[in-house]
Formats: C-alpha cells, structure tokens, sequence
C-alpha cells in the first residue's frame, strides 16, 4: 500500500463519520421528538469529540508527511494533489485551536441559543447581553487561535469561505450598495401594481407537497438517490451523492414559503447529487475545519447553486410562463382569477422590510451588509454589546428606510450570534453573486439555454453546472471556480445588471 492510499483510507474513515453525524443531523431536524433532544446532544457531542480526534492525531501527522515526501514533484492540479493540501491546511489550523475552547464554545453556545429564543419570543434584549457578549468573547480568541493578518473577521470568515477578507468585503459591499440602493428608491417609488392579493387563500398542504416535489423533480432533483421532507426551519443535507436529503415548511396561506424553500434546498441537493463519484469519502466531499460533510467548494459556493435554481430559475419569467399551468390546475379555486404575469409578479415584489429571511432578491443583500458590517466592528472594539439595538435601527434606517418597532423584529431575529455563528451571513450574498456570475457564463456558452428554459427543460443547465461546477466537489476554490467559467474571480456586476434589467422591466422603470 502507497503513503497516500494509507492516508485515503484513513480519510476515507473520518469522511464516514462525518456522514454518520450528518445522519444523526438530518433526524434531529426533521424527524425526531422534541423529548429527544438532550440525549441527542450528547450522542452528537461523543461523535464529534471522537471525529475530530480521529483526524487531529498523530496519525494524520505521520500519514501527511509520508505523503508529502510520496507525491513531491506530481501534478499539483490533480485531484489527488489539492485533497492532499486541503487536508493539510485543515490539520494545521484545527491543531491551533485548543480542545477546551471548543468545548467552552460548545457548552455556552447550546446555552446562550435558548436564551435567545426566549428572549427574541418576549422581546427582552437585556437577557440576552451577557451570553452575546459571552459568545463575542469567544470569537475573538477562536480568531486569535487562527490567526490573521489583518482583521479578526478574516480569521472567522476562513472556516466558510477560504479567500474572503474583512477588506476585500468591504469593497463588494461599497459596489453592491452604489446599485442597490437607488435602484430601490426607484422601485419604492413606484405604485404597488398587484392587483389582487393571492395569498389570501387556504393552500392544501398535500397538494403543496406533491407540486414541491414535481418541480424539485423536473429541474433535476434525483429521488432514487433523495428524499423531501419537512422541517420548521428547511435544510438540505448529504450522506454521500447518493443518499441527500431537502426539506421545505408549508403554510397554508402562503403558498411561496414551501415552493421556493424546496427549489432553494433542492438547489443545495443537486450540487452534492451531482459531485463525481470517484470522490465519494475523499477530503474533497468534507469540510474539515467545520468538521461538515459537504462537498462545495465553500458555504457560498453550495449558496450559488440554492440561489441560482430558487431565484434566477425559479423566480424568472420563463419558469412560470411555464409551470403556471401546473400550479392552477392543483389550486383551480384559488387561482381561478390568476395568470402567469400575475404570478411572476406576486413571487418578485419589491419591498424594503424588517425580516431578513423574507427579504426579496433586491433588498436581501443589504440585509446581509448591515449584520456583516456589525460583526466586524464589535470583533474591533468600535461598538459594544449595549449599543446593538441603536446601531442595528440606525443601519435600518440608513440602508432599508425603516426603523424596527421592536427588538424581535431588529437585533433578536437572526439566531447565528446566539451559538456564536460569526462570519456565516456574507456567504449568502456570496452566493447571490456568485449565481449570476455563473449563469450569464452558462448562458455565453450555451446559446440554446434560453429556448430550453422556455421549454422547461433544465436538463442542459444541469449538465453545464455538474461538468463546470459540481462535479469537482471541494477541489477549486469559488474563485478558482469562477476564473474557470467566466475568466474572473467573484465580481458584483453580473448580479448588478440582473437586477436592474429584471426589476426595471417589472416596475416599469425608464
Ligand atoms: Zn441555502
């Protein structure tokens, strides 16, 4: 046996054992009763502790340097070279972060989550102070353990999207708000053009449930090697290619809460579903510093396929030019006076609003800029705990024109700083960008890919995105990524123009 096949088989181990703990994830979310959740906490924990000791042993040390000396001077661009560096990188910042951080991360972050959903239910910020200044605390030792050169953020943002800085951020979000913002004053200017409210009627939930799946089926979802479920707050997760899981929520008065969660979860299955087989328990379908078995290239590269099939397909004007007729024929009564226009414009209305997590294509990103731009000035000291409700209302009215009546519906509504998920919210905006980027390449080098969309077939597109994209798993970095599509790095203005060009049709602007 060569060094390297030792070190994959070893690699191979701790790849299942982070597929066995997504499994235990998956039932937790969706299938499991509420009794069974301390129990499951442990059995997660155990699992964890054991994973990780797996891979920061000795064993991995002697194994990584046996093949190092093995492939010294082979094809730096193979697959076998960039699994061998990636777990590299990994091995060495997981050895700089000490096991009892983890655990005080762990045991204030279950704590604190609590804390948070009480205190977002009754509105009470003060009980929630100490446990964020708490999980503040311990992410700027956790971005001390890493390391950085210029911004704590830099370090945090490393576990999510290897390449992004607090510095080039800023940069995307200058550019991003230099279009967004007048673009929407344009549309808020506008008088609202529906005509009749559509949600106000009652849905069906089976028949919700059978439309999710026909269309999660029809651009591609694969159901021998998938399941659609149910969950209060939707995911996708995989147990390799061949085993990934999509869940959506239902709401009986309004209808595009499962639709779209199933086309942006079916978004994330269709990446890990399309993955080349041969990568199947490799370092290039796991994330090793999250310790997550995920096989894109970063959280917002897995982001840019939920976006691209829930919002540029599923959203666009073509897909229910489409499929308007499928959804009429399930809901006759209640879409009796509806058409397709109608339709395409309820699913894009513009709007700015306090909910992030109802936000639309327009305004999501400056949701995502205000939360982003306070991360990084409570990791340097320029703004403290105590004066988060102000800063957040003030952000609100400076980018959105509102200012929340409440803290529930302001600082309290977004869970990730409660377990202490600093450096998570760009990656959704990296993922926006990243989906039109990757698009107009599609559609540059297909030019047969808008007649097949009209036709409903997105077989084509498929196709593309697993030979360009998802087929190389963790391998390429989302710049490499998009260097190879489109001959750049990740850049704001493919996005910028889908935008202008979709919503100044919609509204009619000149
Ligand atoms: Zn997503």
């Amino acid at each position: 046996m060569t060094a390297y096949e030792a070190l994959a088989a070893h690699i191979a181990e701790y790849n299942d054992l982070l597929c066995i703990l997504n499994t235990l994830r998956w039932d937790m979310r969706a299938m499991m009763p509420a009794g069974g959740a301390r129990s499951r906490g442990k059995q997660l924990s155990t699992l964890s502790k054991l994973a990780k000791s797996i891979f920061v042993s000795d064993a991995t040390a002697r194994l990584l340097d046996a093949v190092e000396a093995e492939i010294a001077g082979a094809d730096c661009d193979s697959y076998q070279a960039r699994a061998l560096r990636q777990t590299r990188d990994a091995y060495e910042i997981q050895k700089r972060i000490p096991a009892e951080l983890v655990a005080r991360m762990a045991a204030l972050g279950a704590e604190s989550e609590a804390v948070w959903a009480k205190a977002r239910a009754e509105n009470d910020f003060p009980s929630f102070k100490p446990f964020l200044k708490g999980m503040l605390a311990l992410n700027i030792e956790l971005a001390e353990a890493i390391g950085y050169d210029d911004h704590p953020f830099d370090a945090l943002i490393l576990q999510f999207e290897p390449g992004m800085t607090a510095a080039r951020l800023h940069q995307i979000f200058a550019e991003l708000r230099a279009s967004i913002s007048p673009l929407l004053a344009r549309i808020v200017a506008v008088d609202e053009p529906l005509a009749i409210d559509l949600w106000k009627a009652e849905y069906d939930l089976a028949a919700q449930k059978r439309l999710c799946h026909k269309l999660t089926e029809l651009i591609g979802f694969d159901y021998d090697r998938g399941r659609l479920d149910s969950a209060p707050h939707p995911f996708a997760i995989s147990f390799t290619r061949d085993d990934v899981r999509i869940t959506t929520r239902y709401d009986a008065n309004y209808l595009p809460m499962s639709l779209f969660a199933a086309l942006h979860e079916a978004g994330h299955g269709l990446y890990e579903q399309n993955i080349a087989r041969e990568l199947t328990r490799t370092a290039l379908t796991a994330d090793f510093l999250g310790q997550y078995a995920i096989g894109g290239a970063s959280v917002g590269a897995h982001e840019f396929s939920s976006r691209l099939w829930e919002n540029q397909i599923g959203r666009s004007h073509a897909f229910w030019e489409r499929h308007f007729a499928r959804l009429q024929a399930a809901f006759p009564q209640q879409l009796a006076e509806a058409d397709a226009e109608l339709l395409y414009r309820a699913v894009n209305r513009v709007r700015p609003s306090l909910i992030r997590v109802e936000a639309d294509e327009v305004t999501y990103n400056l949701h995502i800029m205000l939360r982003t731009e306070i991360e990084m000035a409570l990791l340097e000291g320029a703004i403290a705990v105590d004066d988060l409700p102000e800063v957040w209302n003030a952000k609100m009215q400076e980018y959105l024109g509102l200012t929340p009546p409440d803290d529930r519906r302001g600082v309290l509504q977004d869970v990730h700083w409660s377990f202490g998920g600093f450096g998570v919210f760009p990656t959704y905006t990296i993922g926006n960008i990243m989906a039109a980027q990757v698009l107009a390449a599609a559609h540059a080098q297909l030019p047969d890919l808008v007649a097949s969309l009209a036709n409903g077939d997105y077989q084509a597109l498929l196709y593309w995105l697993s030979e360009n994209i998802y087929r190389h798993g963790r391998a390429y970095s989302p710049d490499e990524l998009l260097k190879r599509v489109s001959g750049e790095g990740l850049n704001p203005a493919p996005l910028l123009n889908y935008l202008e060009r979709k919503y100044s049709d919609l509204y009619g602007l000149s």
